[in-house]
């Protein structure tokens, strides 16, 4: 026979069970929002710079950040998914802290969550690590960038649905980009008197002399099943990241709030600048809406 006073009290702690679970979903996404506000500190000051990460991005999309318009709120469940990135990153910072010693002795230097820097574009950015041998003004440097994926986008790039053989196209998206501006503000950092104006006329040339000496790869982390491969990026990624960045300074330099409401999406080269931009765009209302 039911006991109907255990009865009422398993409903009442159902009940009460219930509004716990809905209020650790509240509490976690309070959490996230705190440490999103940790990480804007980061860029004080830099509020009308480009982000690297941001190397490929839509023209209009980056005259909105530097121009800070405001951004639709993110999702919660994007805010999430941004998180498990960012915990397998610090991982990967820790391991590699754990070898640091060991390549000083051999005489490389190791950068982690390292900042770059590139006044003449107005690019701000951290790159996950890099390693670095230098000698007088001679160097060799390695840049790596470690991307989390969900199984879909994993079987796009590496599955029956990637591109393989001649159906395989040398395109430099915005992962490769990202990778070549970091290198690139690292050159900066290293041989700063060889390299001090990114938009001199022999600066294509002054670059074109180190490639040989850099190596640039992209860590895929598949957040379904923990598989891991290691893709190199061809350095050649460099000088489009040059085009790009100076392009993108050359279009918003010259236009106004008001000259910006015209173009629509399509209605100029590099807005955007990959068909399906707009669909996650955090200024879509307001592109299109103006
Ligand atoms: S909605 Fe599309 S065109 Fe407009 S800013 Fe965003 S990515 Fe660019």
């Amino acid at each position: 026979m039911v006991n109907l006073t255990n009865l009422s009290i398993f409903c009442k702690f159902k009940h009460e069970k219930g509004l716990i679970l809905l209020k650790i979903e509240e509490i976690y996404n309070n959490y996230l929002e705190s440490l999103q506000s940790i990480r804007k500190e980061k860029y004080n000051g830099y509020e009308d710079w480009y982000s690297g990460s941001a190397a490929g991005s839509c023209y209009k999309k980056q005259f909105y950040k530097v121009n800070q318009f405001e951004e639709e709120p993110m999702k919660e469940k994007t805010k999430r998914l941004l998180r498990l990135g960012t915990i397998v990153h610090s991982d990967f910072e820790k391991a590699l802290e754990m070898v640091s010693d060991d390549l000083k002795t051999d005489g490389y230097d190791l950068y982690i969550e390292h900042k770059i820097e590139i006044p003449e574009w107005k690019v701000i950015g951290h790159l996950d690590h890099c390693v670095v041998k230098k000698d007088g003004d001679n160097f060799n440097m390695w840049v790596g960038d470690l991307k989390t994926m969900a199984a879909f986008s994993w079987s796009n790039k590496f599955g029956r649905r990637s591109k393989k053989g001649i159906n395989q196209t040398t395109s430099f998206g915005h992962y490769e980009l990202q990778l070549a501006t970091y290198a690139l503000g690292m050159i900066k950092q290293i041989v700063p008197d060889k390299y001090k104006d990114f938009n001199s006329d022999d600066f294509y040339l002054n670059v074109d002399r180190v490639k040989n000496n850099i190596k640039l790869y992209i860590v895929y982390y598949n957040k379904n099943d923990s598989n891991m491969r290691i893709q190199e990026v061809d350095v050649n990624a460099i000088d489009n990241a040059i085009a790009y960045w100076r392009d993108l300074n050359d279009f918003n330099d010259d236009l106004s709030n008001k000259e910006i409401e015209i173009i629509k999406p399509n209605g100029s080269i590099g807005v955007p600048m990959q068909s399906w931009e707009c669909k996650y765009c955090n200024y879509e209302t307001i592109c299109t809406s103006q």
